[in-house]
């Protein structure tokens, strides 16, 4: 903390991750002897610079970047970029941290980063983003590749971002590599990268409740968030059954008893980037709500797919008094530490993000070896093999709960056998 002041997410994720490693870290007195703890907490590296442009008016616009190259210990450096108002180091920080375990995870070879800008791509035109996409990698180029760090998407970084950003680093590097991952289908992109964490976060979930005796069809699920995992998601568990009644964005929330209409979600999202205000016109059966309310909904599965401390104390209560069964993350850190002990201490299964949500990840690792390989596999092939990695996560993070001592606790399962891979890769690599 005396280190990270002002980086209250990043002590959070810490605090989480290191204090569920206490029984392997007592089993395995080396990775104290040799500091991993403290090598693990330290980024690698961290830029952060000056993004110039200029908008529509003409007027000069400047906002701040940030790359932070955690750790290399077991791959190049990969994880997304945020493009959001609320980004700061601390919070760039905390989802670094994050992506070192989750990679690990993923059973492939790449490190952990992040990366992204205070930037605000909502309002912007079309001419702007690209604009300030140009001027963030024109900066960006020199610190990143294919072997070294391979950025991908993350809130307000979508494929017309990830479009302008390669166009530019192939311009200044005069090479067709593949240095970014979530491009398009045309330019090297991956068949199911766009639906793969909100896939894959269900197939994990499936997985979950399969090992615990239960069936996800005929369930009643809550999702928060309108963007690209939380679509996803919903289209996924929808397929498997369940029905799924709200959604939310950054200024409300819906209620659709019947079920959601994603032709309709998509629409309003992906084509219109509009509010969720527009939903009613396509459901008039359906409640809109301003603010924030989707876990007072009562449900059996609740999937939290907007962004970080967006599931609190209060709303654990609330879910658990309504009988939830199960919460998944679809985003990172969603739900705060106190409402994760509410859950986990009512026997609620928990299924943590940095486990749940690798798919994204884990299919951008696979767009990086297609990348290598020059070929495109086909949408069955990724979709095949998302499945096969969301389930080896989950195999992998419950045996590490029940060896450690804490069976059913996917927190404490996911960071050991996230960290004991990476931990002991740094043993192996010296004091570096
Ligand atoms: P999107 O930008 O596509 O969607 C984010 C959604 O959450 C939008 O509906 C947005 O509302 C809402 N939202 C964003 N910020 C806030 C806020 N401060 N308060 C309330 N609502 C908010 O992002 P993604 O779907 O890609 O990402 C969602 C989460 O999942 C993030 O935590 C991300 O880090 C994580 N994640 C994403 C992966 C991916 O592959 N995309 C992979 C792994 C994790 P609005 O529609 O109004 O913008």
């Amino acid at each position: 903390k005396k280190k990270n002041p002002n980086e209250p997410e990043f002590i959070q994720a810490a605090t989480e991750v290191l204090t569920s490693l206490e029984p392997v870290i007592q089993a395995n007195p080396q990775y104290e002897e040799n500091g991993i703890l403290e090598r693990i907490t330290e980024p690698e590296r961290q830029i952060m610079f000056r993004v110039s442009w200029v908008d529509d008016q003409g007027k000069v616009q400047v906002n701040r970047g940030y790359r932070v190259q955690f750790n290399s210990a077991i791959g190049p450096y990969k994880g997304g970029l945020r493009l959001h108002p609320s980004v700061n180091l601390g919070i760039i920080k905390f989802l670094g941290f994050e992506q070192i375990f989750k990679n690990s995870l993923t059973g492939l070879p790449i490190g952990g980063g992040k990366g992204g800008s205070d930037f605000d791509p909502k309002g912007k035109s079309d001419r702007e983003i690209m604009a300030f996409c140009q001027s963030f990698m024109t900066e960006l180029y020199r610190h990143i590749g294919p072997d070294t760090d391979v950025p991908a998407g993350d809130i307000g970084t979508g494929a017309r971002e990830i479009g302008y950003m390669f166009g530019q680093y192939k311009r200044i590097r005069n090479a067709f590599e593949g240095v970014l991952t979530g491009k398009g289908l045309t330019y090297g992109g991956s068949l199911a990268r766009t639906q793969a964490t909100g896939y894959g976060l269900l197939y994990f979930t499936n997985a979950m409740l399969r090992k615990n005796g239960i069936e996800l069809k005929g369930k009643t699920v809550v999702i928060s968030g309108a963007g690209n995992v939380a679509i996803y998601a919903a289209e996924k568990a929808m397929e498997l059954g369940a029905k799924v009644v709200t959604m939310s964005d950054s200024t409300g929330w819906v209620y659709d008893p019947d079920g959601i209409d994603l032709a309709a979600i998509k629409e309003i999202k992906e084509v219109k980037r509009d509010r969720l205000t527009a939903y009613k016109a396509y459901r008039p059966n359906s409640e809109y709500h301003e603010g924030r309310g989707v876990w007072s909904i009562k449900c059996d599965v609740a999937l939290p797919c907007a962004t970080q401390n967006e599931l609190l104390e209060e709303d654990a209560k609330a879910l658990v008094a309504n009988g939830v069964i199960a919460v998944a993350e679809g985003a990172n850190m969603p739900t705060t530490i106190e409402a994760t002990k509410i859950l986990q201490d009512a026997g609620v299964l928990f299924a943590p993000g940095k486990a749940a949500n690798a798919g994204g990840v884990a299919t951008s690792a696979l767009e990086m070896s297609q990348n290598s390989e020059r070929l495109s596999w086909s949408f069955e092939e990724v979709d095949a093999k998302l499945k096969g990695i969301m389930e080896n996560i989950f195999k992998n993070a419950d045996e590490a709960a029940e060896k450690y001592g804490h069976a059913k606790n996917y927190v404490v399962g996911a960071n050991i056998a996230g960290f004991v891979k990476v931990a002991d890769a740094m043993l192996a690599q010296g004091v570096i």
